[in-house]
């Protein structure tokens, strides 16, 4: 396996970075996870977009363009020979010293990682999830806003611990203000008639590029696609239910704190969603020329 190492392909073993990075001692960084389908990077372009405001947020400055870094993909996802996987682009504040200023680190670091991706198991996409929702409340935008894709994931973590300790693969988050916000690592939606609503950016999510993929899936096969604050209790009479993201795609929720959704199964509206879904990754992206 070859890793990008700020813009050089070494071999894994060789990919190392200091213990002084900010990246590792602060959580001061940014990334992004991307799916590759059959040799297409999906939505390649809006990946290095989010990295770029990420970066933009916290004051990170990344030393070569968005043009430049999508070449940097590519041309990792391609001389590892992968046509499909999962790529982490990670760009910290590179190396300083033990204090936390920012300004003591002279040079981002930058690397990519093209590998292949472990899925929940199958069973789960055919039976779908039982969720809880958990205590910890999601940041608060003025603390560290949500639609940072940082590299500081504790807040998560922490959300993830809860569902772990309780014996649920996942946790929704709830937002200070009581108002659902996402899972640890995924976007929610919920269906009710033809209506598919999700939290509005606002409620403290990412603005996760599967959730627009959806967004636009929704709008396509005619339901009524609403942004909108939700409480727990549209989430436990909703119809149907399903969390979004690059790793997890579309997979149904069939019981929230033991309320069943849909009778404890994967809803027929989901299912199709996750249909249009599978088609999408294909066409939007950039496609990789392998090198023979
Ligand atoms: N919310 C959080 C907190 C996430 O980490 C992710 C995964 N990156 C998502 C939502 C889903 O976003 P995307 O569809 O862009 O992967």
């Amino acid at each position: 396996m070859l890793i990008n190492l700020n813009g050089n392909l070494v071999p894994k073993e060789e990919a190392k970075i200091s213990v002084f990075d900010h990246g590792l001692l602060y959580g001061d960084g940014v990334f992004e996870g991307i799916r590759i389908y059959s040799g297409n990077i999906f939505k390649l372009v809006e990946h290095i977009d989010r990295l770029y405001d990420s970066a933009k947020f916290i004051n990170l400055e990344i030393p070569i363009s968005k043009k430049e870094m999508i070449d940097e993909v590519v041309k990792t996802v391609s001389a590892n020979k992968l046509s499909d996987g999962y790529i982490r682009l990670v760009v910290t504040r590179g190396e300083g010293d033990l204090g936390l200023d920012p300004k003591k680190c002279k040079k981002v670091t930058y690397f990519i990682i093209a590998d292949k991706i472990i899925l929940y198991p199958n069973e789960f996409y055919k039976n779908g999830l039982k969720i809880i929702t958990v205590a910890i409340r999601r940041n608060v935008s003025e603390a560290l806003d949500p639609r940072v894709k940082s590299l500081n994931y504790l807040n998560n973590i922490l959300a993830k611990i809860e569902a772990n300790n309780a014996g649920s693969l996942e946790a929704i988050m709830i937002n200070q203000q009581g108002y659902v916000a996402e899972a640890t690592g995924d976007n929610i939606f919920i269906i009710k008639g033809n209506n598919l609503i999700t939290p509005s950016l606002f409620c403290g999510v990412l603005n996760g590029i599967t959730r627009a993929t959806v967004i636009d899936i929704g709008k396509k096969i005619k339901m009524n696609v609403i942004e909108q604050t939700l409480t727990r209790y549209d989430l436990y009479t909703a119809d149907e239910c399903f969390l979004t993201g690059t790793a997890a795609e579309v997979i149904p929720v069939v019981e929230i704190d033991t309320r069943k959704i849909n009778g404890g199964v994967p809803g027929k509206k989901t299912k199709i969603i996750i249909r249009e879904f599978k088609k999408f990754t294909k066409k939007l992206g950039v496609k990789i020329k392998y090198n023979s």
